[in-house]
């Protein structure tokens, strides 16, 4: 092991969790965190749960579960290589998702809408009302009870009206500070695992093609070299061959643009890390730029072809539909949700209902929505 960087997270140094707890014997407290959410049900959901492609479509595609385990494993080799705190890292990435609706980006903007007068939707922020909130698994506390270094790190976005009742977690959103290294770490790789995964998804749904994706500077350049160095590569073999190479070059740039800035900002801790405006996690320019094409390309050639489109069309409408039936007519959720909207509506009125309503339906699996769709709508 290394020494760890003075800029590292340290459990040493921890802000703590909201309701104390004495230290575990022997682990670190950044590992009972990571413990908990594998532990959590929220977690085990994943596996169920839509990353870009609907999970029941074939078993051959990523699905959250599998995309934070690559997230998990793409941070903690960044992380150990900058000396940074792994296990901070790991419980950050497979925490990050947790709050993701069912049926990806489609779900959880049906959702946003249907929130709109109660407060909205964001994923993020949903992630830490899991964590925080709504797991069920300790006698002493809601939630997992996490350290605020991993609460910090899920809450990657959040809307400065939320922010503002977040307290000391929401304050670096209205401040535009930054979270902690492990934090950042986490942020890029998931962008670096999705990016990569997309690619390989949509290539084996044949929603893309080689061709297409020989525009994109980032493949280009791996595709000649594999080309000139294997001739006649058999197709899956050239085409993971191709992304594997892509990850690794994206992730050592990463590794050598960010040990330069930390060089150059020497932060003399982790506070001297949040409170800087911009990030030291990050790409350098050229790469950033390359990363943004393929995102650029993904987008325009993946997330919004027309079988895509048409899956999500199909999951808003199983969204808005489950929404309105169980927000006019609570009666229809099982009896422990009845109760806290009974509870929250007498705080919140109709905005607590709400919330509850979306509760229930961020919680789902994708099968599970689509069935529970089939039991209030199939005559
Ligand atoms: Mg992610």
């Amino acid at each position: 092991m290394h020494e760890p960087a003075p800029y590292a997270a340290s459990e040493a140094r921890s802000r703590g969790r909201r309701h104390p707890e004495p230290a575990p014997p022997y682990r670190s407290q950044f590992q009972r965190d990571r413990d908990r959410i594998v532990h959590s049900s929220a977690f085990r959901r994943l596996e169920y749960k839509t990353q870009v492609f609907v999970n029941h479509e074939g078993d051959m595609f990523r699905t959250r579960l599998t995309h934070s385990i690559e997230v998990a494993q793409i941070g903690r080799a960044i992380a150990r290589i900058l000396h940074l705190n792994e296990d901070l890292t790991e419980a950050i990435s497979l925490s990050h998702d947790l709050g993701h609706t069912p049926f990806g980006h489609a779900g959880q903007d049906a959702l946003n809408e249907r929130m709109h007068a109660h407060g909205g939707f964001e994923h993020n922020l949903q992630s830490l009302r899991v964590v925080d909130e709504l797991e069920e698994r300790y006698a002493e506390f809601p939630g997992l009870n996490l350290t605020f270094e991993t609460r910090e790190g899920i809450l990657k976005h959040c809307a400065p009206e939320n922010a503002r009742q977040l307290g000391e977690l929401g304050r670096r959103f209205l401040e535009r500070r930054q979270p902690s290294l492990e934090a950042q770490i986490t942020n890029i790789a998931d962008a670096i695992a999705y990016n990569n995964h997309d690619v390989d998804d949509g290539l084996r749904a044949e929603l893309l093609t080689i061709e297409q994706l020989r525009e994109v500077s980032l493949f280009e350049r791996e595709y000649l070299e594999v080309e000139r160095r294997y001739t006649r590569l058999p197709g899956r073999r050239m085409i993971h061959e191709i992304i594997r190479r892509m990850i690794n070059r994206q992730v050592v740039d990463l590794v050598e643009a960010s040990r330069a800035r930390l060089g150059e900002a020497a932060p003399a801790d982790i506070d001297a890390v949040r409170d800087r405006s911009e990030p030291l996690i990050q790409f350098s320019p050229e790469m950033a730029e390359q990363h943004r094409a393929l995102k650029r390309f993904l987008r325009e050639n993946l997330y919004r072809h027309y079988r895509v489109h048409r899956m999500s069309v199909k999951s808003a409408g199983i969204v808005r539909a489950l929404f309105d039936a169980f927000f006019a007519d609570p009666r229809l959720l099982p009896p422990d949700y009845q109760h806290s909207i009974r509870e929250r509506e007498a705080a919140q009125g109709e905005s607590g209902r709400a919330r509850v309503v979306a509760d229930y339906i961020a919680g789902m699996t994708d099968r599970y929505a689509i069935a529970e769709h089939a039991k209030l709508f199939n005559p």
